[in-house]
């Protein structure tokens, strides 16, 4: 609980208007896709300072307090869960330099990523790391959970943009982290241990992001074959290869089916997997690349091959990629969208082995993926009012988190841990490494005010 004393001196920094108690405003920053906790108290700062002296008034009080971006987390990040002060960061959402010459961008974190991606694409660069909510997620949000996206398999994700930050502690000390120059190995490198923290080691205020030549050209090709399996070798095969996609991305029979239904996008429903392979780079080079791919593809008995002749039309080719999951959204109750990642090699394994589960527990499993970087989205959806049904899930959650660590993978390539993946942690972390994170947690935050409750 935040006392009325509380209230009035959180009103004091920000302002009545964005300091908010109303039951209904609380509802609005209750949620993620994942959970919901009620907060206390919402508070949207403009400034660095404010975000400094609300956590002091947290500090002393020992409020905890849940920074928040566009919520659009899948793993019950943002949720209060011990209630106090949500932090939400929506206000602080300005581009404050571009600078082609160097390289970089300086945002505050509320940014959307999507306007920052065209803004500096209209400088001439490019910011890869592309998690598919760009258009509704902040930045600060991607660097709080070190999001990827399709094109991460030939980039890297956005812990491999971020050259420093600014950000307020606990305590509400102001910290620098990097800086500048590309090249930094002054000390820890505490911007990479922020990054991924999930709201818990620090409040972010302030980017400084790396920025890459924008590719010339890219190719994009769907691929349907009639087994899941061929897929998965392929795509295993040709990141064995001479070339690096940009994006590889694996669709399941019932996902791509889910899809036509919703959509009408024409696509092949008697496929029993399809991929989308996207190559990049000079002009001269692209059309090579996407003829390799094509070989693989043909070899390994593809029977449809589109190649998207136009940029309007390589960009409705992503829509069979990014509706679907909407669909789904929109039909079930609750749609689980975990993302289990597996080293390259092991990814007809774990196919094989979702493809079971999804038999042997008797629930709707709609497998897409990150494929180029083993990175599963095996999407479930589930009546939670239905106990039964709820167990069944569970037991195949569990097995797909267990697979995955059996097969030398890990239980997130990109959605958190948060609530979703705590009580699988152990699978994963021994308890020394757990120690080791908590005297992380403990020498940031000594109260344990910052997103409590989480996985450390
Ligand atoms: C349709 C859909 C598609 C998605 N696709 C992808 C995908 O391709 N790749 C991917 O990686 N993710 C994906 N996601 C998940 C989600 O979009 C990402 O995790 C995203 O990075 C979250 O950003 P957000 O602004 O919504 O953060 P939130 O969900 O609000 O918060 C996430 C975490 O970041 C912390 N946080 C937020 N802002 C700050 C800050 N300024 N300082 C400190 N901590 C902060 C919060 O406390 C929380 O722990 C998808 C989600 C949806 C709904």
């Amino acid at each position: 609980m935040v006392s009325a004393q509380g209230i009035r001196e959180l009103k004091d920094i920000v302002g009545k208007n964005r300091c908010l108690t109303a039951p209904e405003d609380l509802m609005v920053y209750s949620h993620d896709v994942f959970a919901e906790r009620r907060p206390d108290v919402v508070i949207l700062p403009m400034t660095t300072e404010e975000v400094s002296r609300v956590l002091q008034v947290a500090s002393r009080e020992k409020i905890p307090v849940t920074p928040r971006g566009s919520a659009t987390g899948l793993s019950g990040m943002c949720t209060p869960e011990w209630g106090g002060i949500v932090m939400a960061m929506s206000k602080m959402n300005k581009i404050l330099e571009i600078s082609p010459e160097d390289r970089l961008a300086i945002v505050e974190p509320g940014v959307i990523t999507q306007d920052l991606q065209e803004a500096v694409e209209r400088a001439g660069v490019f910011y890869p790391p592309d998690p598919a909510s760009q258009s509704i997620c902040q930045i600060g949000g991607n660097v709080a959970t070190n999001a990827g996206g399709p094109r991460c398999v030939k980039y890297g994700v956005t812990r491999d943009y971020i050259l420093g930050l600014e950000a307020v502690l606990a305590s509400g000390e102001v910290i620098k982290t990097g800086g500048r120059p590309i090249k930094n190995v002054t000390g820890y490198d505490i911007t990479r241990l922020i990054c991924g923290s999930e709201g818990t080691l620090a409040v972010i205020t302030k980017i400084i992001i790396k920025l890459i030549p924008k590719p010339e050209a890219r190719r994009t090709l769907l691929v349907a074959f009639r087994s899941i399996d061929d897929a998965s070798v392929t795509v295993s095969k040709i990141m064995a290869a001479g070339i690096l996609p940009r994006a590889l991305e694996l669709m399941d029979h019932q996902y791509i089916r889910i899809t036509e239904k919703n959509f009408k996008l024409g696509l092949p429903v008697e496929a029993a997997a399809m991929l989308i392979i996207e190559v990049d780079g000079f002009a001269e080079t692209v059309d090579r690349q996407a003829r390799i791919a094509k070989e693989f593809c043909e070899r390994q008995g593809a029977f449809d091959i589109k190649l998207a002749e136009s940029e309007a039309e390589a960009d409705r080719l992503w829509v069979a990629r990014k509706t679907g999951s909407v669909a789904l959204f929109r039909l079930s109750k609750m749609m689980l969208t975990e993302d289990a990642t597996v080293p390259i090699s092991k990814i007809p394994s774990m196919v094989r082995k979702i493809n079971e589960i999804r038999e042997k527990y008797r629930i709707p499993i709609y497998l897409l993926a990150h494929a180029g970087d083993g990175n599963m989205h095996p999407l479930i959806t589930y009546d939670p009012q239905n106990k039964e049904e709820s167990e069944r899930v569970d037991n195949a959650v569990k097995e797909i988190f267990e697979t995955s660590i059996a097969l030398g993978g890990t239980l997130s390539g990109e959605h958190g841990i948060g609530l979703a993946k705590k009580n699988f942690l152990h699978l994963e972390v021994t308890p020394a490494e757990l120690q080791v994170w908590k005297n992380i947690k403990k020498s940031f935050d000594p109260e344990g005010i910052l997103n409590p409750g989480k996985f450390v």
